[in-house]
């Protein structure tokens, strides 16, 4: 039985559905200990509908999160979060909502970059060369030696558009379970990678992520690993099918799983 996911949305991304407190309700009656919203950042001075909540959302956001808390109060724990991309002009940003309190946590989604001029440049979910490839890792490792993020999302993320998993990506993938192991930063087996099926890519079929050889590094290392259910409407808290097929995956590489992330603090 799973305790806890820390990889919730709300409909405030605009590709997510249900309100805030039908996921707390479901969390309980899957009998989850910790539900942990991570929605997709909302940044002031950056728009992008349909991606992430416009930052005009961001204080209803942190008032209905920290009602339910207090709502659910000793029958489920509720944590306030942003899943939030590595983009550097956002660091000081990210660093105040979490010594500000506002925030009790923040996971890593390294879907894309951004430039100080708040322009995104690259998307990983389509890398095409090996020097988005390595733009990847080095955003990537740049944001987890903030110490600012609790779990890395779908940290193989970079393999969606890859047919191949070759040496530069050998490299990379090494590079990024080192850093998660320097800073103690969970490596994700996300759910809604699984819920999404299996493509075609090149000539295998499989999902777009959680991917074998990625997750086999992850293995021989022994760091760390977190299934993170990905929701974007309540009943994908708990899928059991796909829940099912990402179990499986942690064992099929013997993985390090942890259920519960014991580094977070509630607030308020
Ligand atoms: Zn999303
Ligand atoms: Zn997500």
């Amino acid at each position: 039985m799973l305790l806890a996911n820390y990889h919730t949305h709300t409909k405030r991304c605009g590709h997510a559905t249900g309100e805030d407190e039908d996921y707390v309700l479901e969390a309980i009656g899957h009998g989850f200990k910790h539900l942990g919203f991570s929605d997709h950042a909302m940044l002031p001075g950056f728009s992008e509908p349909y991606k992430r909540g416009d930052y005009t959302l961001f204080s209803d956001y942190v008032d209905s999160i920290n009602n339910l808390k207090q709502k659910y109060d000793g029958r489920i724990t509720i944590y306030l979060g942003f899943e939030a991309e590595s983009y550097p002009c956002y660091f000081p940003f990210y660093k105040e909502l979490l010594t500000n309190s506002v925030l009790d946590y923040m996971i890593l989604g390294n879907h894309s970059a951004m430039s100080e001029d708040h322009k995104v440049y690259a998307h990983f979910s389509n890398i095409t060369s090996p020097s988005q490839l390595y733009l990847y890792k080095d955003l990537a490792i740049k944001a987890i030696s903030t110490g600012m993020f609790s779990i890395f999302a779908h940290p193989d993320y970079f393999m969606s558009s890859i047919a191949n998993f070759d040496s530069d990506c050998k490299k990379v993938s090494k590079a990024i379970i080192e850093a998660c192991i320097a800073y103690d930063v969970p490596l994700e087996v996300n759910v809604a990678g699984i819920r999404h099926g299996e493509r075609q890519i090149g000539n295998n079929r499989r999902f777009l992520y959680p991917t074998d050889e990625f997750f086999k590094l992850v293995s021989k290392y022994r760091a760390k690993c977190i299934i993170g259910m990905d929701a974007h409407a309540p009943d994908q808290l708990m899928n059991e099918s796909a829940v099912y097929t990402a179990v499986r995956f942690c064992k099929k590489h013997d993985l390090n799983v942890i259920d519960i992330l014991d580094k977070i603090k509630r607030r308020r």
